[in-house]
Order: structure tokens, then C-alpha cells, then sequence
């Protein structure tokens, strides 16, 4: 599993009403890949520790990682990420982990990304080693959110999509004038905004747990071959 290693908080910045990124400098990190994740471990004075998973936001190959924490109130480990973790503090992380859920920039299939909440974070990695690398593979995302307000690296996201093609569906509320009324992602939905199966794309999907399932069973109910879906889980119902 590789050895803890020390990181650094540099920066922290508010995300989302009840999420925020957070960049750590890890000596000796040496890099990842572009859907990876690592191992957070806090340890109290009385040495109970908690460790849980975070993806990276970031895979450009520097010792600072990006990652981003939404947080669930009754949580053990997540409101001490969003609400009190400061610049610098430091935080021990185990990593990178995860060699199935990742993109590669010498990928040219079609990518076809879906995103549930923050499930989006391993997938802005992909869009941005996507973005970085010049690639001219098709990449497209559907993403599932709550509110505008729930957006994370709304801005950043927007700025790519020159490189990338983005369909959002609100499930609670949606932009003012938005064309249609908040609601969850369909199998009709999935069939009408994302790459056809008969175009044999990578898809990836990640989310909390119920929404991965069910998008994973619409998909290959769609055509879509099961090995070219790769899920990745992030806990809950
Ligand atoms: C590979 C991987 C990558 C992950 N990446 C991220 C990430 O980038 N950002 C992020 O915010 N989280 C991510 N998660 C989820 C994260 O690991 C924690 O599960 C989450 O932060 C909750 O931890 P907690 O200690 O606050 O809650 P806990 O004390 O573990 O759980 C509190 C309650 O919430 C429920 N619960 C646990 N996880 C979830 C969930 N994801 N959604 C809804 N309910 C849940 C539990 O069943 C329990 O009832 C990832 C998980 C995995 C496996």
C-alpha cells in the first residue's frame, strides 16, 4: 500500500456551500494519474486514528495535490476537512492509489465521463490532464449536482469546455431560465446526452453509491460493453 507521507496544507478555497478544495504540498509525492486517489489519515491525541479515501483533482506530475471534500454533517472525518483543517496544518496521506479508474493522455477512444455530486473530483483530473495534454480524444461529461451553487471548480470547468463537451442536470434547483425543471438523471436521460455505446467509448462514473449503480445498469442495459465501464464508489446510498 506504500508508506504515509506528510503533507503540507498551501491553500484551501470554498467550493461549494458545504464543500472546499484543498492543495497539499507532499514531499516526494512524484506524481499521478489523472483519476487516482489517496488515503487521509487523522489521528487524535489519544492515537485513534480515521482514514478514508479522497480522489485527486489534480495529475500534473508535481509534488502538490489537489483534493476536494464535501462534507456530510454527521461525518467523522469530512467536517474536520471542510470546517477546521487550515494552511498549514499538516495532513498525512498514503498514495497515489487505484490503477483501473484513471485516463491516460495517449487514450484516443471516445471518453464519455458522468459525475455524481463529488464524484466530479477524479473526473476534473481527467479533464484537466485531458486539457493539458493537447488530447484531441472526444470527451464528454453529464453531471448530476444539486444546485448551480454545488458546482465544484464551477469556473474552471466552464473555462474547458472548448476542450470538452458538458451536459448538467440539476436535481434540486436549477439556473434561473434554465429549459427544464430539476429532477435526477433518467435512462432517458442517459440515452439522449451521452456517447452511444455503437461509438464504443471509455465511460466513467463516479458518485455516491445508488447513483453509480444505477447509471452502471442503464449503461449496459444501453449496449454498453461492462468492461468499458468503470465505476468508482464513494460511499453512502
Ligand atoms: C475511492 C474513493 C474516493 C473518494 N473521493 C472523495 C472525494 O474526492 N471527495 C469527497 O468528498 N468524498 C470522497 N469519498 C468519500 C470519502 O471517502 C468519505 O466516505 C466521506 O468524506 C465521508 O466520510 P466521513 O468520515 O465524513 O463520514 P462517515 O463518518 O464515514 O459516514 C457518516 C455517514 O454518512 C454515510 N456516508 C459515507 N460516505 C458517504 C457518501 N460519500 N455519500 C453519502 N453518505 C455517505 C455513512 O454511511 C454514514 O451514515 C471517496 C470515497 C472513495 C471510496
Amino acid at each position: 500500500m506504500g508508506r504515509w507521507k506528510s503533507g503540507r496544507v498551501v491553500s484551501t478555497r470554498e467550493e461549494t456551500p458545504s464543500g472546499r478544495s484543498i492543495v497539499l504540498d507532499v514531499p516526494g509525492w512524484g506524481g499521478n494519474i489523472a483519476g487516482q486517489h489517496v488515503d487521509v489519515r487523522l489521528t487524535a491525541e489519544d492515537g485513534y486514528t480515521a482514514t478514508r479515501s479522497y480522489s485527486i483533482a489534480s495529475a500534473d506530475g508535481s509534488d502538490r495535490i489537489e483534493l476536494a471534500v464535501d462534507r456530510l454533517p454527521d461525518g467523522e472525518v469530512s467536517p474536520f476537512l471542510v470546517d477546521v483543517l487550515a494552511v498549514g496544518d499538516e495532513l498525512e496521506v498514503r498514495g497515489p492509489l487505484g490503477g483501473w479508474f484513471v485516463w491516460k493522455p495517449e487514450q484516443t477512444e471516445p471518453v464519455q465521463l458522468i459525475a455524481g455530486g463529488s464524484g466530479i473530483v477524479p473526473i476534473v483530473a481527467m479533464i484537466r490532464a485531458h486539457a493539458a495534454a493537447g488530447s484531441r480524444a472526444r470527451f464528454e461529461l453529464l453531471y448530476s449536482v444539486r444546485t448551480p451553487s454545488d458546482v465544484f471548480f464551477a469556473s474552471e470547468l466552464e473555462g474547458l469546455t472548448t476542450t470538452y463537451g458538458r451536459t448538467t442536470v440539476y436535481t434540486r434547483e436549477v439556473p434561473t431560465g434554465w429549459p427544464v425543471l430539476p429532477g435526477r438523471v433518467t435512462r432517458e436521460v442517459l440515452a439522449e446526452h451521452t456517447i452511444p455505446a455503437s461509438e464504443r467509448p471509455s465511460v466513467f462514473v463516479c458518485g455516491p453509491t445508488g447513483f453509480v449503480e444505477a447509471i452502471a445498469d442503464w449503461l449496459v442495459e444501453l449496449g454498453h460493453d461492462p468492461a468499458r465501464v468503470k465505476t468508482e464508489r464513494f460511499g453512502g446510498t
